[in-house]
């Protein structure tokens, strides 16, 4: 008879492990620590009610809080807000912020969360009641010593406010460590905002540096223009590149002697959608990332390069701001072709190094200027890169491998460590 499949297997998931597995044969690591982080230690799976602004509307809804390992730390990770999210993708996700923390060298464990709503049809008010009430449902595995969320997909700083204030409550007094990525009024950090796209282009940098590709005018595409694509774009333009194409949710943007931003935003801040922009051509999510091009950040959601796709990239290299966009077919198509691929537990690990920072800093009740939020994370990306990008040439294997090895390796070595209880 076939085993039951585990409640968490489904594309996601299995992709994750699947870039585990490949790593673990390479590295040659010792099968009990393997099997064991091919799974998550807790997974939390809570239902609901809850009231939309019309009082009699009740609805059910599902929410989810994975840790993948706490040999490390506490642990961190992102909360969701997505209409697809379920518990494979949370899983996924949460082992990817344990390598993540692991490159990075920060003392966390990797974790995730997600609310299955889409939350571009709720109210302010009703963003905030579903958040107090998950907060209150997986209020006893979270804490600053303990499990601390952040801001991902669909979620941002008055998210984490609410969630905060929700545990503080409870508490019965101020506890701001139990989130990262808060509003500056009530503990954030300076450059927490801006963090993640300050790593996407470092790391775009340092690629480019490598690759022997001038910064200077280089032509970036862009999927996905909220927090990590938005922030990635402004600092890629800062550098000297050429923004040329953007997208959202909907559509995107396209202009070949590169995008004005400012106009962009400020379309964005009157329209809410990129669609109509004038000064660009219209062009869909997926024709977007076939554009020619130096650098492609995808920026938005898993799963937007696989073995379809691939062999139609026109872009040199390819700096990974969303977790999961590419599938293993993907990456050796792109390893065949030569496209240099930076992958998104390097890449995009700027957000949870400044969530970190505010965590440190947080601790300590002595906050830091932004300049000195900032040079510290580009030295700790650099250096990330930097290391990553060695294990690539000496093992001579991609960068994705790379950094899984300086990850996972970095976690089976404290596993060692610390033995196994009983
Ligand atoms: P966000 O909600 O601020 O922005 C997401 C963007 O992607 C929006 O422009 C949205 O319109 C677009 N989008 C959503 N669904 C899409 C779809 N199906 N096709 C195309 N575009 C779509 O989210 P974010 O925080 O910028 O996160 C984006 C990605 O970066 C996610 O994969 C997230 O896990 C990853 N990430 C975020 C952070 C962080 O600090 N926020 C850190 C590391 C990784």
């Amino acid at each position: 008879m076939e085993p039951q499949p585990l409640e968490w297997d489904t594309p996601m998931y299995r992709l994750a492990v699947a870039q585990l597995d490949r790593t673990a044969r390479i590295m040659g690591l010792q099968e009990n620590i393997w099997h064991r982080l091919r799974t998550p230690q807790r997974a939390h799976v809570v239902s609901f009610p809850f009231r939309r602004d019309s009082y009699n509307v009740v609805e059910t809804v599902f929410g989810y809080r994975v840790q993948h390992l706490t040999t490390m730390g506490p642990t961190k990770g992102g909360v969701r807000y997505d209409e697809d999210v379920d518990l494979g993708e949370v899983t996924a996700l949460a082992m990817w912020m344990s390598w993540k923390c692991a490159i990075m060298a920060l003392p966390f464990g990797g974790a995730k969360g997600g609310l299955r709503i889409n939350p571009k049809e709720f109210s302010q008010a009703e963003l905030q009641r579903i958040t107090r009430r998950y907060t209150s449902e997986i209020i006893d595995v979270i804490g600053p010593d303990r499990d601390i969320p952040a801001p991902d997909l669909g979620t941002d700083e008055q998210v984490m406010a609410w969630i905060m204030d929700t545990y503080s409550q409870q508490k019965g007094f101020a506890v701001p460590g139990v989130v990262t990525g808060k509003p500056i009024e009530i503990g954030g950090s300076a450059g927490r905002r801006e963090a993640t796209g300050r790593g996407v282009v470092t790391c775009m940098i340092e690629a480019c540096r490598h690759l022997g590709i001038p910064v200077e005018g280089a032509r970036v595409v862009v999927q996905g223009y909220g927090n990590v694509g938005s922030v990635s774009a402004r600092l890629a333009v800062a550098a000297g590149a050429r923004v040329v194409a953007v997208s959202d949710v909907k559509n995107g943007i396209h202009n070949p002697r590169g995008l004005d931003l400012a106009a962009v935003d400020a379309w964005i801040a009157e329209h809410r959608v990129l669609e109509g922009f004038p000064d660009a051509e219209a062009v869909s999510n997926t024709d977007l990332l076939e554009l020619p091009c130096d650098v492609l950040v995808p920026a938005a959601i898993q799963n937007q390069i696989n073995g379809d796709n691939a062999g139609r990239l026109r872009c040199k290299m390819i700096v990974e701001g969303a977790n999961g966009p590419t599938n293993l077919e993907a990456d050796a198509v792109l390893s065949e072709r030569g496209i240099f691929v930076v992958p998104d537990i390097l890449a995009n690990a700027g957000g949870v190094t400044v969530s970190y920072f505010e965590w440190v800093q947080g601790l300590q009740h002595f906050f830091w200027s932004e300049d000195e939020v900032n040079s510290k994370l580009v030295t700790l990306m650099q250096r990330a890169f930097a290391d990553v990008l060695a294990i690539a040439e000496e093992r001579k294997v991609d960068m994705r491998t790379a950094a899984l090895i300086r990850g996972v390796g970095r976690i089976a070595e404290a596993k060692r460590r610390r033995g196994i209880f009983p």
